[in-house]
């Protein structure tokens, strides 16, 4: 890396013509006080996994995202030792945090690469959360302490070739065979599906739509893996095969039967994402007003243009808003609000205002980096194709909209 960067430099005369240094450059953390919304606790946890970000992931990141490949088993391990796996489940060696401080951390991790904020979402508020919240004491005492550990990974299957948006058309077919379930089917789009050890599968039973436990060694199951994406190329994706899957009565999720189990943990996982997105803005932010702070036209500093400084003002604006958003979500969450509850629709509003408010920061920023905006060495462009799919899975857009404008309005606008 580096290249662009230089060349782009080239130009900054830091100190002279009214340029500012790079240490000029307010956070907007400051500017609006929003440090002051969370409590010591939740900085330190900030702290520490930034920390341990700017390490291990930063300096590589960009060139795993140019490669289109993610060590994600080495990470997982190094997640697992800084109890970021499950940080939010209790026991099974889960940190048992609040959804507060998952959330900081999912906003640290996200500011690095969206990729690397899905791996830890689908391990630990996708399989983990499936497992820990309708599992067996069995099924949670084999896979939890693993996957908190992260020596085991985990998949989430729920999205299938012909059923996206409409989760209930799913085809994936689990039927008795004696005690043993046999499984067919295929998932689409499953982050971590290729390198994981394990899958939490949805499949239709004769009683409705069940969850499956699936060692990934199982015979019959493959993960072929999903290559030529434009978007989160720091994760891995894939399909799974299920042909003629042959599992223990066991493997079945006891606690829950029909769609109700799988949209409980897709509310889990939106929650990370309300944060994430925060992160994605902070960090291209953060980038862009560095750059322009050096990067001089005209004779003067980009960032002394009225034009570069509006959008600053309206990046500063969409951060301060989604982190308020995002704490308030979290508090709910925490109940440490009084008389609020999180609901499926508040997580969607969440979901669905944070993720479009950071792409539209995301290309903005990227604009004021100019042509160096569209290298691998600054991260606005990176995150906008990032929030594209961030916009897109654990619900469209569309589909939170729908959701939201039918707790509004009482009426169904889904489907016919
Ligand atoms: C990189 C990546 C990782 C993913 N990881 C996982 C994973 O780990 N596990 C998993 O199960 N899934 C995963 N997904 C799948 C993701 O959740 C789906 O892509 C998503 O639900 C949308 O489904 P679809 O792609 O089939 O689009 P479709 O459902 O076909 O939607 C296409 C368009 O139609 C719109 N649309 C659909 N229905 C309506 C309607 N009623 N009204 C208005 N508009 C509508 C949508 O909003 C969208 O704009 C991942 C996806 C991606 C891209």
């Amino acid at each position: 890396m580096g290249g662009a960067m230089g060349g782009a430099m080239a130009g900054a005369t830091g100190g002279e013509n009214g340029t500012m240094a790079r240490s000029d450059v307010r956070s907007p953390d400051e500017l609006a006080a929003l440090d002051s919304l969370l409590t010591d606790d939740e900085r330190d946890t900030a702290a520490t996994v930034r920390t341990m970000l700017d390490e291990h992931v930063r300096p590589h990141v960009a060139q795993w995202y140019l490669d289109g490949r993610l060590p994600a088993r080495d990470l997982a391990k190094l997640f697992g030792d800084l109890g970021l796996l499950g940080m939010h489940l209790q026991g099974y060696g889960c940190a048992g945090t609040t959804a507060t401080m998952y959330g900081v951390a999912c906003r640290e991790l996200e500011a690095a690469d969206g990729g690397i904020r899905s791996l830890v979402s689908v391990q630990g508020s996708l399989a983990m959360y499936a497992i820990h919240r309708f599992g067996s004491q069995e099924q949670k005492l084999e896979w939890l302490p693993r996957m908190a550990s992260g020596e085991a990974v985990g998949c989430f299957g729920l999205t299938e070739p012909d059923a996206g948006s409409d989760p209930s058309s799913l085809r994936t077919r689990a039927r008795r065979d004696g005690d043993d379930w046999v499984l067919d089917g295929t998932k689409m789009w499953i982050t971590n599906g290729p390198v994981a050890d394990v899958a939490v599968v949805w499949a239709r039973t004769d009683e409705g739509v069940a969850g499956f436990v699936v060692p990934t060694s199982t015979p019959g199951f493959s993960a072929p893996e999903i290559v030529g994406k434009l978007s989160l190329r720091a994760s891995v994706s894939g399909q799974i095969v299920l042909d003629g899957v042959r599992l223990p009565a066991d493997a079945v999720l006891p606690e829950v039967i029909g769609l109700r189990g799988p949209l409980a943990c897709l509310t889990e996982a939106r929650f990370g994402i309300v944060w994430g997105a925060t992160g994605a803005i902070r960090d291209c932010l953060t980038t862009a007003l560095e750059y322009a702070a050096t990067r001089v036209q005209f004779g003067r500093p980009i960032a002394g243009f009225q034009l570069t400084q509006a959008k600053f003002a309206d990046a500063a604006a969409a951060y301060a808003k989604a982190v308020l958003l995002a704490v308030h979500l979290g508090r709910v969450k925490d109940a440490a609000v009084r008389d609020a509850q999180i609901t499926p629709e508040l997580v969607s509003l969440g979901k669905l205002d944070n993720v479009r408010a950071a792409l539209q920061v995301a290309r903005s920023m990227r604009t004021v980096l100019g042509g160096s905006g569209i290298t691998a060495d600054y991260s606005p462009l990176r995150h906008a194709a990032n929030l594209e799919t961030v916009l897109t899975y654990e619900g469209t857009q569309e589909v939170h909209q729908l959701i939201v404008g039918k707790a509004l309005t009482g009426l169904d606008a889904f489907g016919s």
